[in-house]
């Protein structure tokens, strides 16, 4: 080796990204000492000679990399097909910490052989996955309470209503706001009042034990609570221990008056398929996207608890029954 070979050499070598060189058939032609080291974790010596294992062999020998989508890819640029590839995929490894990688794939300037050959690289972005996961939770929780905000209550109605349409199931949501709120700010001050509401928020939390359940702070002192596959019935029950629980906080303010909630209530009763035609022919086309409508149903319900004099639970009955199957 002259010594700009021992430079380039020793460069490759010190690379944190995994670089390896493969010819037309995927066959390994070389492999950097970040490529053997990650090896390690797979539990082969730093030793193994990669020289003349087709690449796409290990690929689809391995539960991580067995990905049509990946396999594709690489063939795709192998056979001239695509100009470069890339693929993030997670790497699971018996010794270490699942890491994600970003695969890529692209031919090479070759003056060494007559075959094509191609440079491909696997650099570990497992650090970045995980800040654009903090930052996606964050950008979907409210910071007072740690509930769901509203953005995700969005997303997750959606998805819940389609699911309830799909599987013929029930849903049910609740709009809980506090009582006489501003009062209660105005009497224990603004921090004890962001106090009262994690309280709350903690409250609502203990009813949301299954996947198609979630809590979420609407705005100031309102939240909602979904609950997946519940009935009217079961989400007045529910209703009733929340409304008892806040009571049973004993938060008194303003010569002794008692803090608590009104709820507004409204369902989905189970469709059944000849009732989603029947819907669809009188113009519900977007019948499964509307989400939006139970919680506006919930809002009305809110309404008339507080109108009735606070700390209950209303529900949204049949008589408003002009746009929804609601259970009665
Ligand atoms: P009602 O029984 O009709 O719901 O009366 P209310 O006083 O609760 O309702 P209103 O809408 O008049 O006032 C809501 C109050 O909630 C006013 C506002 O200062 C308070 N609030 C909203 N967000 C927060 C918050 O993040 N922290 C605190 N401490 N208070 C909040
Ligand atoms: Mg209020
Ligand atoms: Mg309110």
């Amino acid at each position: 080796m002259d010594v700009a070979e021992q430079l380039l050499s020793g460069i490759l070598d010190s690379l944190s990204l995994q670089v390896a060189v493969i010819d037309e058939r995927s066959e390994i032609l070389y492999v950097n000492q970040a490529w053997r080291s990650f090896g390690l974790f797979y539990g082969l010596p730093f030793e193994t000679d990669w020289f003349g294992i087709a690449y796409l062999d290990l690929c689809r020998a391995n539960e991580d990399t067995h990905q049509p989508a990946l396999l594709q890819g690489v063939s795709d640029v192998l056979a001239g097909k695509s100009e470069q590839f890339s693929i993030d995929y997670l790497c699971h490894t018996p010794t270490q910490q699942p890491t994600w990688l970003t695969l890529h794939i692209r031919p090479m300037q070759n003056s060494v052989t007559e075959r094509p050959l191609f440079l491909l690289t696997l650099t570990n972005i497992t650090h970045h996955k995980q800040v654009e996961d903090r930052i996606s939770a964050l950008s979907l929780t409210d910071p007072l309470t740690g509930l769901a905000n509203r953005r995700r209550l969005e997303q997750f109605m959606h998805d819940e209503w389609s699911r309830a349409i799909r599987h013929q199931s029930g849903l049910s949501v609740m709009m809980i706001d506090a009582d006489h709120f501003k009062q209660l700010n105005d009497s224990m001050g603004h921090s004890a009042g962001d106090q009262c509401l994690r309280q709350l928020a903690n409250i609502l939390m203990q009813y949301t034990n299954r996947p198609g359940d979630l809590a979420a702070r609407y705005g100031g002192e309102e939240f909602v609570l979904v609950l997946g596959q519940t009935t009217q019935q079961e989400a007045i029950k529910i209703a009733e221990r929340i409304r008892q629980k806040v009571m049973a906080l004993e938060i008194r303010f303003a010569e002794h008056r008692l803090m608590t909630v009104s709820i507004g209530i409204a369902s989905l009763a189970p469709v059944s398929s000849a009732q989603k035609e029947q819907l669809a022919r009188n113009q519900w086309l977007n019948f499964s996207e509307d989400g939006h409508l139970l919680l506006d149903q919930a809002d009305k319900a809110l309404y008339v608890a507080k109108k009735q004099g606070r700390n209950r639970i209303e529900v949204y009955d049949k008589h408003h029954r002009l746009t929804a199957p609601l259970i009665v």
